[in-house]
């Protein structure tokens, strides 16, 4: 069997998706719908990810005894759902040797000192724990299929970038050394670097190693199965009226996972993109719904959808000299370049320049360098509201009905023009839920 050139696709499950024994039982029945080889990435289960962060950082504090109590939290929750999950004794007892080698693990670890290597080791242990398990559920169920590692083929380089060749090689050998097979499972998340320990692909990143693999292996489809219907037209956590779109080009899916909507990792589109492989969000709870398929073409014209990023932090530079003489970007710029600070918005005027960006871990080193340059003034807390669409600045009145509609917020930066499908704004944090409204209210009419 031929296990590359469009005829595998993929088919990611995040936490919720998996998060009860009642929905692996559901799961199982997607991924045997129908008879194409798959590949499935399966996230933790829902909590896993946050109960490990919380165990590692009270391990930091060298607090251990808490720390095992919530070792022994999270393992109770184990038992319990494989209780749930399975019924045969045989089957029951290899989960119970999977739960013991994972918890054993995490309280091996507890007697060590805490390191950030560690850290990692302790985050993954999220996916291992949900793949290993449904792989047995699955045999129980007598559903053919085969284990992929994803620490063996998922590899990131020295900047945290995944190498999608050294992915696409590996991932090969894999699948041709169970070429009898046609449901392969593996882990999302987790991955090695470039010292070859466990590492991550950051918060949320099953969605961008469902993206890579499909990459990888040039995927008919990659499908992204959630709680949710797709992606909606603004934030539903927040916004009370929203509505799943249809149809979104790689580049409005992109701005919206970068720029905040959270049923997509930020990074997750570029591999999918670049190798064309079409993107489908789909609803476990509700799999007949349409969902957002995510290709090339757009679909429609106009607004499609509004995101919001946080933590952001804006940073002004105003020129000692009254004027931006030319050179003076560049100087600026190569600051943040040094310190591997990627920006998201920039604004100028005659004598000022306005940047953000949403890591601030080098920004007191960043301030030092700025300040020859002029006077630094430093904004925390902040948000990007963003505006996606396509050809957005072209369609008629919508700079007008954006504006119109946050008339009350005050805007500390507007970025437009920048790409046809974006208008991006910079708000205080504290006006971010009522700007999110008043945009659905005045864009969408809800
Ligand atoms: P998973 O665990 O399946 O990866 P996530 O919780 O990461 O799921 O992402 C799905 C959630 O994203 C939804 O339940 C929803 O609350 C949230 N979300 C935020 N913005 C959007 C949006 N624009 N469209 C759809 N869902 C969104
Ligand atoms: N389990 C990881 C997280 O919670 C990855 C994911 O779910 O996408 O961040
Ligand atoms: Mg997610």
């Amino acid at each position: 069997m031929q296990q590359s050139g469009g005829i595998m696709k993929i088919m990611k499950f995040g936490g919720t998706s998996v998060g009860k024994p009642e929905r692996m039982h559901q799961v199982s029945q997607l991924i045997t719908a129908d008879d194409e080889s798959k590949i499935v990435v399966l996230s933790a289960l829902s909590g896993t990810t946050n109960n490990l962060v919380e165990i590692s950082n009270t391990m930091a504090t060298g607090n251990k005894s808490e720390a095992k109590q919530l070792i022994e939290k999270l393992e109770n929750h184990y038992k319990d759902f494989i209780k749930q999950l399975l019924k045969t004794d045989v089957c029951l007892d290899a989960a119970a040797k999977v739960l013991n080698e994972h918890f054993e693990f995490l309280y091996i670890i507890l007697r060590i000192s805490f390191s950030e290597s560690l850290n990692k080791d302790i985050l993954a242990q999220g996916e291992l724990l949900s793949t290993k398990l449904f792989s047995i559920y699955l045999t129980e169920n007598k559903i053919d299929h085969a284990l992929l590692p994803a620490l063996e083929f998922m590899t990131i380089d020295g900047y945290d970038e995944p190498q999608i060749g050294a992915i696409k090689v590996k991932l090969a050998q894999l699948l041709k050394q169970n070429s009898d097979k046609k449901i392969f499972i593996t882990q999302g998340y987790i991955c090695r670097n470039a010292k070859g320990e466990v590492d991550n692909l950051k918060r949320g990143g099953s969605d961008y190693s469902a993206s890579l693999i499909a990459a990888a292996i040039n995927a008919s489809v990659c499908e992204i199965w959630t709680d949710i219907d797709g992606m909606h037209n603004n934030d539903p956590r927040i916004v009370n009226k929203t509505f799943a779109i249809e149809q979104l080009s790689f580049e409005e899916a992109a701005e919206l996972a970068y720029f905040g909507a959270k049923i997509l990792h930020p990074a997750s589109i570029w591999p999918a993109q670049y190798y064309n492989v079409p993107v489908k969000l789909l609803n476990t709870m509700e799999p007949s719904a349409k969902g957002t398929l995510i290709a090339e073409k757009a679909g429609s014209v106009g607004v499609k959808a509004v995101a919001a990023k946080d933590g952001i932090t804006a940073i002004r530079v105003k020129s000692s000299r009254m004027l931006l003489a030319y050179g003076f970007l560049r100087k600026v710029f190569e600051v943040f370049e040094k310190y591997r600070t990627s920006i998201d918005m920039i604004t100028t005027s005659e004598v000022a320049v306005s940047v953000t960006i949403d890591n601030d871990v080098n920004l007191p080193d960043i301030i030092k360098e700025l300040e020859p340059f002029g006077t630094v003034e430093i904004d925390t807390n902040h948000t990007i509201v963003s505006i996606v669409g396509n050809e957005i600045a072209e369609t008629k009145d919508v700079m007008k009905k954006l504006f119109d509609a946050i008339e009350p917020i005050p805007v500390r930066m507007v970025s437009y023009g920048g790409s046809k499908h974006n208008v991006s704004l910079l708000i205080d944090r504290s006006y971010k839920d009522q700007t999110l409204q008043l945009l659905n209210t005045g864009l969408f009419g809800l």
